[in-house]
């Protein structure tokens, strides 16, 4: 699947950087590529030197961002029809090489480049890129121009059939404590008034752990999220097999 970049950038323009582009350091912009910069709000400058802005790189494992300028090449004396802008400053000079194919788009007025060769293949994964390099307003933008319903998929996915007994066992042996060693969070209540605590298995089954007793904690929503996705959450876990075990010696 090819990524649709007319979904992702306002504009853009692909083109091949050209050995005339390299040697005179003056990168030539297609039309299309002209336009993205212009509605990024870059107009082509007159003065010399011409004034630096940034371009966000995308997908390179290297170089997040560039500086680069937009100016009128100078008018040769015999020619009549109007000058091209150009780019230049690191963009051309030390970013492209001669052969790259070189996509120029933008996001408002977020101003991107991207080596095609360097793409990802799926929508989804460009979109995650592009997510990590936008800027705070170009995020907000795109988040308030979706409206509407989401497009649904189905997914199959096989589910562990969990053995209730053990999940109500491990709730008693909790006594309305989170049974992560030191956690002394407020637990709310269930419409019952019961604690809501949540039952994990130390070992995941998704890992080969057991729907055992022994492999089971009751957790607070804060240390069951943190044991699934917090930076410490090996370390968790030993905590959490350790405390376990000794309860069951
Ligand atoms: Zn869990
Ligand atoms: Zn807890």
């Amino acid at each position: 699947m090819m990524v649709d970049w007319n979904a992702v950038f306002d504009n853009f323009g692909i083109k091949k950087v050209t050995k005339t582009d390299k040697t005179k350091s003056a990168y030539l912009p297609n039309g299309k590529q002209r336009l993205a910069i212009e509605a990024a709000g870059i107009l082509p400058a007159d003065e010399r030197p011409a004034p630096s802005f940034e371009v966000t790189v995308l997908f390179d494992p290297v170089t997040s961002i560039v500086s680069s300028s937009y100016y009128y090449s100078e008018r040769s004396p015999d020619a009549d029809r109007n000058p091209e802008p150009r780019m230049g400053h690191g963009i051309i000079s030390s970013w492209l090489a001669q052969g790259d194919k070189v996509l120029i788009g933008n996001i408002g007025s977020q101003l991107f480049a991207a080596k095609l060769d360097f793409a990802p293949v799926s929508q989804v994964m460009a979109s995650q890129e592009i997510i990590k390099c936008a800027n705070r307003e170009v995020i907000f933008d795109l988040a308030m121009a979706a409206t509407g319903k989401p497009a649904k998929r189905s997914i199959e996915r096989a589910e562990f059939v969990r053995n209730p007994y053990i999940v109500a066992a491990v709730l008693l042996r909790s006594d309305g404590q989170c049974e992560m060693p030191d956690c002394t969070r407020e637990l709310f209540a269930r419409d019952d008034d019961s604690p809501y605590l949540e039952v994990h298995h130390v070992v995941p089954l998704s890992e080969e752990g057991d729907d055992t007793f022994i492999n089971a904690a009751a957790l607070c929503p804060h240390c069951h999220r943190e044991v699934h996705y917090g930076k410490n959450r090996y370390a968790l876990r030993d905590r959490l097999r350790v405390h376990i075990d000794a309860l069951e010696a």
